[in-house]
C-alpha cells in the first residue's frame, strides 16, 4: 500500500499491511528485546495454545492527528493496564507498561506517514496482540510468546456516520458467563458472537445487545461496544456487570458527563424493564466512538428513541462532540487523556 496513493476519504475499516510491526518474544522465564520488522507473517508451531486453546489477547486503540499534525495517543495508560489484566486472566505473562507504551509508541512512529491527516473522519488503528506460540499439546499455559503490535489506517467503523443504528437484543445466545471470561479481551468471547451479529443483520439490525447470561434481565453490552443510556427523565446510566469487558471510550463519556456537563450519569445496573423509559441510546468504544442507537428490537417488538429513532438525541450529540473534539485537540484536553508522540508532517 503505496502512501501516495490513499484516499483519506475513502478508507474502509479493512486490514492493510504496514511497512512496520512490533515483535517481541517471552522465552525461558522473560522477555527478549523487541523490534521492528517488516514481514507482516507470523511463523508459528501447529501446535500454539493460541490457535487451539485460545491462549491470547489484545487491544484495540487509535492514533490521530490534530490540526497542526501531531500524532495522538488517547488514555494509553488503560490498555496497557487492561492488557496486562487480560494476559492474567489467561495465564500468560504480562507485558510491562512501559513495555506496551514503547511498543505502540514507536510502531505507529515507525509508519507515521500513514496515520490519516486531520479533518478525514479516518485514524490508525492500533492492534496490540499477546499469542501463546512455541510447541504445546496439552491444556496448560504456552512455554513461549509472542507480543506485537501492528497498525492501520482506517475509516470510521460504521459508514454511515454519527446516525442512529437499529440493535436487537439477543435472547438465543450469550456473550460471556457471569464469572467467565468477558472483562477480558480475549479472541474466544469474539468468535461466539459472529453468527448471531450475521442472524441479526438478516433481520435488519446492525448489532446484538446481549443481557445478562443468568437472569436475562439486565443490559450488558454489544459484540465490541459498551452501552449507555439517557432516560426520559434526563438521568444516564451506563450497565454494571462482571461480565462487560471495562470500555476506556465508556469510562470516559462517564466523566465527560459528570465533570464536563454536571449531568447525573450512574455507573449501575439497568433492567429491561427501564426500556420504555429510554429517550436515547448510544453504543461505545474505540471502533465504534459513539454510536447513537435510535432503535431497539425485544421480543419481535422494536422501540424508537428520540426523534423516532431516526436522528441522534441531543445529549448524545453533546456526548460525542466533546469525546471527539478532546481526542483531536479541538478543544482544550482538560482531562490530560491525550498524549503527542510526534508530528506527521515534520
Ligand atoms: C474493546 C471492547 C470494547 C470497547 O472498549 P474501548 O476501550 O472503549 O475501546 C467494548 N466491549 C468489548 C467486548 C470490547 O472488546
Amino acid at each position: 500500500m503505496d502512501v501516495k496513493n490513499i484516499d483519506w476519504d475513502k478508507l474502509d475499516f479493512s486490514y492493510k499491511n504496514m511497512p512496520y510491526r512490533y515483535r517481541a518474544y517471552w522465552k525461558d522465564g522473560e522477555w527478549l528485546d523487541g523490534s521492528m520488522v517488516t514481514n507482516n507473517n507470523i511463523v508459528l508451531s501447529e501446535s500454539a495454545t493460541s490457535i487451539h486453546y485460545g491462549q491470547q489477547c489484545f487491544e484495540g486503540m487509535k492514533a490521530q492527528c490534530s490540526k497542526e499534525g501531531d500524532v495522538l495517543l488517547f488514555r494509553p495508560e488503560e490498555n496497557a493496564k487492561r492488557f496486562q489484566n487480560s494476559a492474567r486472566r489467561l495465564r500468560m505473562p504480562a507485558v510491562s507498561k512501559e513495555m506496551f507504551l514503547n511498543a505502540v509508541r514507536s510502531t505507529v512512529q515507525a509508519n507515521i506517514e500513514y496515520v490519516p491527516p486531520y479533518g478525514h473522519g479516518a485514524s490508525m488503528y492500533i492492534r496490540p496482540l499477546l499469542i501463546g506460540i512455541g510447541d504445546n499439546l496439552g491444556v496448560k499455559p504456552a512455554p513461549e510468546y509472542l507480543f506485537t503490535v501492528f497498525v492501520v489506517p482506517v475509516g470510521p467503523y460504521f459508514k454511515e456516520g454519527f446516525k442512529p443504528v437499529k440493535m436487537k437484543i439477543e435472547l438465543e445466545y450469550d456473550r460471556a458467563a457471569p464469572q467467565g471470561t468477558g472483562d477480558a479481551k480475549v479472541g474466544g468471547n469474539y468468535s461466539a458472537g459472529i453468527l448471531p451479529v450475521e442472524k441479526a443483520r438478516e433481520e435488519g439490525y446492525s448489532e446484538v445487545i446481549y443481557l445478562d447470561a443468568r437472569e436475562k434481565k439486565y443490559f450488558e453490552e454489544t459484540g465490541a461496544a459498551n452501552l449507555f443510556f439517557v432516560f426520559k427523565n434526563g438521568d444516564l446510566a451506563t450497565p454494571k456487570s462482571n461480565a462487560i469487558l471495562p470500555s476506556i471510550t465508556r469510562k470516559s463519556i462517564v466523566e465527560i458527563a459528570r465533570k464536563d456537563f454536571d449531568l447525573n450519569m450512574e455507573h449501575r445496573q439497568v433492567s429491561i424493564d427501564e426500556l420504555e423509559n429510554i429517550e436515547e441510546a448510544g453504543a461505545c468504544g474505540t471502533a465504534a466512538v459513539i454510536t447513537p442507537i435510535g432503535t431497539i428490537g425485544y421480543k419481535g417488538q422494536d422501540y424508537n428513541f428520540y426523534a423516532d429513532g431516526k436522528e441522534p438525541g441531543p445529549i448524545t450529540t453533546k456526548l460525542y462532540k466533546q469525546l471527539t473534539q478532546t481526542q483531536v485537540r479541538d478543544i482544550e484536553d482538560t482531562h490530560g487523556w491525550t498524549e503527542k508522540i510526534g508530528n506527521r508532517d515534520k
